[in-house]
């Protein structure tokens, strides 16, 4: 491939939405015509582009694990053709489809730039703009072997993403991760918190061949028993729990914890994540945490809500069995979490 080209998967969101006597609303072939009415976009510094359109086009409240297959076997299929993709998205769930898509493709040695914006492109004050011209501008010139999410001028890891503001223009972070790059003046890349290429003989694969049931549970106080119960049972395969700081429960209801060690007894994995926007997962740290540890809970180190759900999907997603899933959610495999230091370390601050 000699000029970059740049494949743009539109699945739906608020850039691409028009007035309707509803509120805004997803139209097809609309966004393309924003566009091609835009002199920005027919920049000769802009690299090529193809415009996919996806059928529904979808506000992302409605992105179901089954769109996160949909959008990974496109890529894969458009994979040889194009330089990169920029993945148009709603923003309200672009972090949960930013994760699952760093899980699902596997292999992967081409940028994978998630976009959208707050604002629709139609509207006279709008962030689509500078946000798709920067993901397209990524996504052909700059090789980084990932999937990222680019927003309000920031390039984040797609697996280390959440979305903080309902209304600003920033509305993503990365809280336990560095930046990827920065979009000020320049265009500033951090390589040194880019993943490095996989090795040559890779392959982008997509080994997902079915749907696993998983969910998220967050703990909150005077949380019962049956509430828990009730929702970690089968035909679920695995839950995130969001606990409390460092991963503690209420360890003085033993029926709450009772519930958990039966989920576990049951082949359903409970991987705990903490509901503070930074910091990481340490089980045993507090006697809150540690009755945990004996009910076969998992602790997800930084992992965030969306990443560790994803994770959960795709190696369940796999074929694997519940041990075989327990053994992997600790290892870093695409830089979603920071691996947990030995115990020596964490006591000599080394
Ligand atoms: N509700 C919209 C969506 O997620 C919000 C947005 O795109 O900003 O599709």
């Amino acid at each position: 491939m000699t000029e970059p080209r740049v494949c743009i998967l539109y699945t739906g969101g608020t850039i691409g939405m028009r007035r309707t006597s509803q509120g805004f609303a997803p139209a097809s072939g609309y966004l393309a015509q924003q566009m091609a009415g835009l002199a920005e976009f027919k920049n000769p510094a802009l690299p090529d582009y193809d415009i996919l359109e996806f059928d529904p086009l979808l506000d992302s409240s409605n992105m179901t694990p089954a769109d996160w297959l949909k959008i990974a076997r496109r890529i894969e299929a458009e994979y040889d053709r194009f330089t990169g993709f920029v993945v148009i998205h709603g923003t309200d769930t672009m972090a949960y489809t930013a994760s699952a898509l760093a899980f699902l493709l596997d292999g992967l040695n081409k940028p994978v730039v998630l976009t959208g914006s707050q604002i629709p492109l139609c509207e006279v004050r709008s962030d689509a703009v500078e946000n798709l011209i920067t993901a397209l501008l990524i996504a052909g010139n700059y090789p980084v072997p990932e999937v990222c999410l680019y927003f309000g001028g920031r390039l984040l890891r797609g697996c280390r993403s959440t979305k903080v503001s309902a209304s600003g223009l920033s509305a993503f972070d990365s809280p336990n991760y560095p930046l990827l790059g920065t979009a000020g003046i320049d265009l500033q890349m951090n390589w040194g918190a880019i993943l490095p290429p996989p090795p040559e003989s890779s392959r982008l694969v997509i080994e997902n061949t079915c749907y696993p049931l998983v969910g998220v549970l967050k703990l909150f106080p005077g949380i019962q028993a049956w509430m828990a119960a009730s929702f970690l049972r089968p035909p679920l395969q695995a839950a995130v729990l969001e606990a409390f700081g460092v991963g503690s429960a209420p360890d003085h209801d033993a029926a709450l914890i009772a519930a958990f060690a039966q989920a576990d007894a049951q082949g359903i994995v409970i991987l705990d994540v903490t509901q503070c926007r930074q910091g990481l997962v340490n089980l045993g740290s507090y006697s809150t945490s540690a009755p945990l540890l004996n009910a076969g809970v998992v602790g997800g180190l930084d992992l965030t809500t969306e990443a560790a759900l994803t994770k959960l999907f795709y190696l369940f997603g796999r074929g694997y069995t519940s041990q075989q899933v327990k053994a992997q959610l600790q290892t870093n495999l695409r830089g979603e979490l920071t691996p947990a230091r030995p115990a020596w370390q964490r006591h000599s601050g080394a």
